[in-house]
């Protein structure tokens, strides 16, 4: 009885992908549990942007055929948000240079970043990197400038002073 059972169940396991090949690719892409995203809002990971497919005939959309990075970017226009644009750079309150207590914050996504200084006013000196991080701040070894990261993130707002 349960045997049966069994192989009834795993029979109809395996018809399934039989009938999958007989559908359309538009057919089989309606069946796929995750949905392709066509806001900014509908992006759920990298399987939700993938693209639809055109309508036999006609050229495809960069909405229609977009995919990845380049997709999500486009979703941010449609929404007039630039994705890859990070925040801004916030200027000491009480310095012209940042100190440790009134830094130069610079947006990141990561836990630090790499600056270049070159000096109040820019230019003023060879361009130097060093990392800034988060909790730990990054100075200029040529005008002893301090730099401190602050992370961007869905929640997250530009420090204020
Ligand atoms: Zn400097």
């Amino acid at each position: 009885m349960f045997a049966l059972r069994r192989s009834l169940l795993s029979a109809g396991r395996i018809a399934r992908p039989q009938v999958a090949r007989f559908s359309s690719a538009s057919v089989l892409l309606q069946h796929k549990a995750v949905k392709t995203a066509e806001k900014l809002s509908e992006v759920t990971g990298p399987e939700s942007l993938i693209g639809t497919s055109a309508a036999p005939g006609t050229v495809p959309t960069d909405l229609e055929q977009e995919t990845g990075l380049a997709r999500l970017e486009l979703l941010g226009k449609m929404d007039g948000i630039d994705i890859f644009d990070l925040g801004p750079v916030i200027r000491p309150q009480h310095s012209v240079k940042g100190t440790p207590d009134d830094p130069i914050w610079v947006p990141t996504y990561d836990s630090s970043r790499i600056v270049g200084c070159s000096g109040t006013p820019h230019g003023s000196h060879e361009v130097q990197w060093f990392h800034a991080g988060v909790e730990k701040v990054g100075r200029c070894d040529e005008c002893g400038a301090v730099y401190r990261a602050y992370e961007l993130g869905a929640d997250e707002e530009a420090p204020h002073h």
